[in-house]
């Protein structure tokens, strides 16, 4: 696997591979089950061990394949493995606007993003569960001045509401669409 493989079926001209990363219970899951199925679900999955998710989006006249991972519990026993990382162009680092620790954690997955991840990986940082007003820990604008020191993109979300997941996903897509046709001129 390279960047930005040409994908066999014909109605897609690439396969991106984008992983989400961040705390336990943040709602990676319910990020990526919003995006690829509009689903929500309000108990957290017990199970244990990767999975992924495709959806097609389109970029201009390209139509591109994103293969999302989701470490599906992982995270908790710290036991993500380089193989995740592996030929990932982009990464959702997700937080949860309503515990500080999540957010606290953030330069620890960076880390660890930057450690295994290829150099050149979009990162959008997003903060989650933007419906939950009144237990808000993390402010906007501590969001925002983290993402711009460390170079990344960023969005408030919220997985329930279905408000700005769809944005997320799409910016990250097309910023690894615009890398990888810069590089292929
Ligand atoms: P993960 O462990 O990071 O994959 O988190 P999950 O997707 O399993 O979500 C953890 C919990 O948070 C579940 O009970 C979800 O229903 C809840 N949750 C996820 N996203 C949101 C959101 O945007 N708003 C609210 N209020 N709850 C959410």
């Amino acid at each position: 696997m390279g960047s930005a493989d040409s994908f066999d079926e014909p109605e897609c001209d690439y396969l991106f591979k984008a992983v989400l990363i961040g705390d336990s219970a943040v709602g990676k899951s319910n990020l990526l089950s919003r995006f690829a199925k509009d689903e929500f679900h309000l108990d957290s999955k017990p199970t244990i061990g990767v999975e992924f998710a495709y959806r097609n989006i389109k970029v201009g006249d390209k139509m591109i394949k994103a293969q999302i991972w989701d470490t599906a519990g992982q995270e908790r026993f710290r036991a993500i493995t380089s193989s995740y990382y592996r030929g990932a162009l982009g990464a959702l680092l997700v937080y949860d606007i309503t515990r500080k620790e999540s957010f606290e954690n953030l330069k620890k997955w960076l880390r660890e993003l930057r450690q295994f991840g290829s150099s050149d990986m979009v990162i959008v940082l997003v903060g989650n569960k933007s419906d939950l007003v009144n237990s808000r820990v993390v402010n906007l604008e501590d969001g925002q001045s983290l993402a711009q020191l460390e170079g990344l993109l960023f969005l408030e979300t919220s997985a329930k509401e279905n408000v700005n997941v769809e944005e997320a996903f799409v910016q990250m897509i097309a910023r690894i669409h615009e890398i990888t046709s810069q590089k292929s001129l």
